[in-house]
């Protein structure tokens, strides 16, 4: 075994537990370090603690003495719990979280100094922040940027520092972060959600979009991940044969959990209360060595800052327990890969949850009106759903039969289909009265009895009803939920404002009852959302040739996916709810565009360096070694030696066209990329990447995973999958 390989996996091995203080419980834990409502209304004056309160749920505007207030309030707090420093934490284009630490120590003079923090440093920052990704924006507009307190999601320590979430956006107003865009849909969705809750409760002032994630990760020893120069530069592996064992035997899934995998998991869980983040689950995933996590749902904004601050924390704790996170949404080929579920449903400020089916006729109407509603708008704006998860790492997994397939579609189950079906034979124009009664408690009525035993569940389905929520399961494991949370509460605000128009006309010019006006509306809604819902196997062949004729994309490529992201049709939605405008969508584009050229762009480098310096020469070397042995029965038998050696013989003779095809591989991959790189349109080059340097990522892989399995294991510098996997 190669001396790296072997003090890796021999490190790995030696490692026990860390172990971890087994502190209070958990609820005393919660929210510890988080500047939360409770906190708050201890520190800050009646006036100053509504102003906050208004802000978060009127988008109110906080004036700077009370901002001063809030700002000290903070402070004290902060301090009290020994920050030395603060920060306003954003998350730029580059899908990651972004921080820079200031301290709270200011000198006075006189050679005094003191800890200061007012309401101009909570409200506004400038970070020197040339260096995200803007996709023009600031170019164009010679404009800085600068990060402007989000109330709505509380202050939180982490370490030593007090984190202020922020928004971030150029002075000429546009959006240069994820953050920005996501409350203005949220905001959206809250307005055209409202207008039609009141046709149902006159009470309903406002409406949460909710967000409940669950996060998938694969945990592996860092010594092990450090000996592999693909994990560590890429976040995958670019090469491996497949284990003789995999994970055919379902046999980790749901399984106890290997202890040092669970320390590591209860230290995360511990940072996890102390910042509010409410996590609930875990357990083993399919693959060896995969977990997942998964908190109690929150509002959007706050789930996907949770998100954010957790991606970042599992690297951290990871790194105190020796195990590097992998986040990548296909680190091995061969084995599951790791995706994000967004589960995602609206609620009211009077608690309802309004894809929740109620306890009476016309509240079960409401959840019928929102329920299929939302299927309206995902099947108008599907193929701006699947470019809201398009990337280069979540490529490899839609569509690779573990995963939902590359075109959007909706599963509800089969009872609630036959509700639908119900509901499309309904009279149109004005209800009998028999007919309405028998509607709201035969068909209508009945929805919660027959969620009950709905024990319905299709996991091939990108789009999944599952009770109360929908469920969008295509969403990448290493993704910011803030993209596709943002397009998928644009696109049901939209369709909700064509709905409330389209009730309303039938009531102002028809003279229809309200109710009549709903279901007519509802029920030629239904009607055409057959071509958007699937029941059946979303793996398989004969999908995609339905899906066709149907005509639902099936966009199977980042850059394919993309061009969505700046038709008319999305530019139009985005304009029109002033989520984002064009300049906005455009810059976003070009980022995602370049940021998949660079992704491919590397791995193509890595792979042709590592196949180059370390596979050939292990190969080399190794077939000296088999020719050294032929050499030496030659000696010993002298012309009927090759009795003897017919073996090694096919071996070297099969080493060399292997070499000759990594080889030729690499060479024409790199010429590809030589023209590529000369290209000036963005979307060239990135289809370029795809289509011409990707390809041989396989064909190279092929020849150098052969190679793993004919090379003497002694000689194999890459620690093999079987080790990565399997080594506790
Ligand atoms: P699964 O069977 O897919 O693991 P669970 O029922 O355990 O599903 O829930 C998964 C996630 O869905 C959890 O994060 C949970 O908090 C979240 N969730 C539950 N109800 C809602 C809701 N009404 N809105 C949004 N998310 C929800
Ligand atoms: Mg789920």
């Amino acid at each position: 075994m190669s001396t790296l390989r072997f003090h890796s996996i021999k490190e790995s091995l030696n490692r026990k537990p860390v172990k971890i203080k087994e502190v209070e419980k958990r609820s005393t834990l919660f929210g510890e370090n988080v500047f939360n409502n409770t906190t708050m209304r201890q520190s800050l004056t009646k006036d100053a603690y509504t102003s906050v309160l208004d802000a978060i749920d009127k988008g109110s505007k906080i004036n700077r003495s009370t901002a001063d207030q809030i700002a000290s309030a903070m402070k004290d707090w902060a301090l009290l719990k020994g920050a030395t420093h603060y920060t306003h934490w954003f998350q730029p284009l580059t899908g990651a979280t972004a921080e820079k630490h200031d301290a709270f120590f200011e000198t006075v003079g006189d050679g005094l100094a003191i800890e200061k923090f007012d309401g101009g440093q909570l409200v506004q920052q400038e970070p020197d922040a040339s260096s995200f990704p803007h996709g023009g924006i600031r170019n164009t507009f010679e404009a800085r940027g600068y990060t402007a307190w989000d109330p709505s999601s509380p202050a939180f320590i982490y370490g030593t520092t007090l984190c202020v979430p922020t928004i971030f956006v150029a002075y000429t107003g546009e959006a240069l972060d994820y953050k920005t865009p996501l409350l203005r849909a949220l905001q959206a969705v809250d307005q055209s959600a409202v207008a039609v809750a009141k046709y149902f409760d006159k009470n309903v002032k406002k409406v949460n979009a909710s967000l409940g994630w669950e996060q998938e990760y694969f945990l592996i020893d860092s010594a092990l991940a450090a000996s592999r120069p693909d994990i560590v530069l890429t976040g995958r592996t670019l090469l491996g044969h497949s284990p003789a064992k995999g994970q055919q035997l379902d046999d980790h899934y749901f399984g106890s959990i290997p202890s040092r995998a669970l320390a590591f998991m209860r230290d995360l869980e511990k940072e996890c209360m102390l910042l509010g983040i409410p996590v609930k689950t875990r357990h083993n995933e399919v693959a060896p060595n995969q977990f997942e996590l998964a908190p109690i749902y929150d509002e959007a904004n706050l789930a996907v800052d949770h998100n954010s601050l957790i991606m970042d924390i599992m690297d951290k704790v990871g790194e105190r327990h020796n195990f590097n996170v992998l986040l990548h949404e296909k680190p091995f080929s061969g084995v599951n890969g790791s995706g994000k579920h967004n589960n995602w449903s609206l609620s009211t400020n009077t608690g309802v949850n309004l894809l929740s089916p109620g306890k009476t006729p016309m509240s079960n109407l409401q959840f019928l009106t929102f329920f299929i509603n939302t299927i309206k708008a995902v099947h108008q704006y599907e193929e701006l759903l699947r470019a809201s998860i398009a990337s280069a790492s979540n490529d490899h997994r839609l569509g690779a039969n573990e995963a939902p397939p590359a075109i959007i579609s909706v599963f509800i189950g089969e009872q609630l289909t036959k509700v639908l079906e119900e509901l499309e034979g309904v009279t149109k124009g004005k209800l009998s009265p028999k007919e309405k009664t028998d509607l709201k408690l035969n068909v209508v009525g009945k929805i919660p009895e027959i969620l009950l035993d709905n024990t319905d569940r299709n996991r091939t389905s990108p789009f999944a009803f599952t009770g109360n929520k929908f469920e969008f399961r295509a969403v990448g494991s290493k993704a910011n939920c803030a993209n596709p949370m943002t397009v998928l509460n644009s696109i049901v605000a939209k369709q909700l404002i064509e709905f409330k128009s389209e009730v309303d006309t039938l009531i102002d010019k028809k003279d229809m009852k309200k109710d009549d006006a709903i279901f007519n509306v509802l029920r030629e809604y239904i009607k055409s959302l057959k071509d958007i819902l699937f029941e059946g196997n979303g793996y398989g062949d004969e999908w995609q040739k339905e899906a066709k004729k149907r005509g639902l994309s099936n966009n199977k490529t980042t850059p394919d996916a993309l061009k969505a992201r700046v038709s008319k049709k999305t530019i139009s939605l985005f304009e029109e709810l002033e989520v984002m405008n064009k300049v906005e969508i455009q810059a976003r584009y070009e980022i995602e565009v370049e940021e998949y050229t660079m992704h491919i762009q590397i791995e193509s480098r890595v792979l042709g360096d590592i196949a180059r310096n370390h596979i050939v020469p292990t190969a080399v070397n190794y077939q000296n070694v088999l020719i050294a042995n032929v050499k030496g029965l030659k000696d010993i038998y002298g012309a009927g030696f090759k009795k003897y050696a017919k073996q090694q013989l096919e071996l070297i003779q099969e080493i060399s066209s292997r070499i000759e095809a990594i080889n030729s591989g690499v060479t024409a991959m790199i010429n590809e990329r030589k023209k590529a790189n000369i290209l000036k349109d963005s979307e060239k080059k990135a289809a370029a990447y795809c289509n011409k340097i990707k390809p041989f990522f396989d064909e190279i892989r092929y020849h150098c995973d052969k190679l793993e399995l004919l090379v003497d294991d002694e000689l194999w510098p890459l620690t093999k999958y079987r080790e990565l996997l399997f080594t506790r």
